[in-house]
């Protein structure tokens, strides 16, 4: 049993959370059925419109998918979180946005459809703060390549149930969490069903 486990919430299928977590503790993310992507965004809690930017971190780190080691960086290029561990195969993605009431309607998908989009202005609005924008989020688990024509693949996650991955707070922040509700696509597993994921902070 993992050192954390006594400290595990859980966020329900298709829904977020907001989290705070204060610098040098670590938000441990667990992938409990394997199949799940979650959405992640970090705010600095000074400021919240310095947040975690995936232009900057890839410019930053000079890598796509950031490891065991890299920091994520702000908008003002400081480190905000850092992968401390991560027993999954390490397969994220920093290049798509997140779902949006707009996809689902191209998707066809009837109005009221929950996203990602929706669950980070709800659980920001729950600890009573707001951000005018999405910021582009990294995508936890989420199994996204780019194809020998450039050509964006989507696919299953290749985490396992129980899978998760830890990452440190390089300032006070608040992080948030989506457990993705897309159900049209094989992003959350060939069965196409989101499922509700855990999380603590250590
Ligand atoms: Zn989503």
């Amino acid at each position: 049993m993992a050192a954390f486990a006594g400290d595990l919430k859980t966020i329900p299928a298709r829904f977020g959370a907001a989290i705070p977590v204060d610098k040098g503790r670590e938000l441990v993310v667990v992938n409990t059925h394997g199949t799940q992507v979650m959405d992640c965004w970090a705010f600095s809690r000074a400021d919240v419109s310095e947040f975690m930017s995936m232009e900057h971190t890839r410019s930053k780190l000079s890598k796509v998918v950031p490891a065991v080691g890299d920091a994520l960086v702000t908008t003002r290029r400081r480190p905000i979180l850092t992968v401390t561990e991560d027993t999954s195969p390490g397969v994220h993605d920093t290049l798509l946005c997140a779902c949006s009431p707009e996809i689902y309607e191209e998707h066809g998908c009837a109005p009221g459809h929950r996203s990602c989009e929706q669950n980070l202005h709800e659980a920001l609005a729950e600890i009573g703060l707001s951000c005018p924008c999405t910021p582009p989020p990294f995508n936890l688990f989420m199994n996204v390549a780019v194809g020998p024509a450039n050509e964006v693949v989507r696919d299953a996650p290749k985490s396992k149930p129980g899978d998760y991955i830890r990452l440190r707070a390089e300032m006070d922040a608040v992080v948030v969490l989506s457990a993705c509700p897309q159900d049209v696509t094989v992003i959350n597993g060939p069965g196409r069903t989101p499922r509700e994921v855990q999380y603590a902070v250590v």
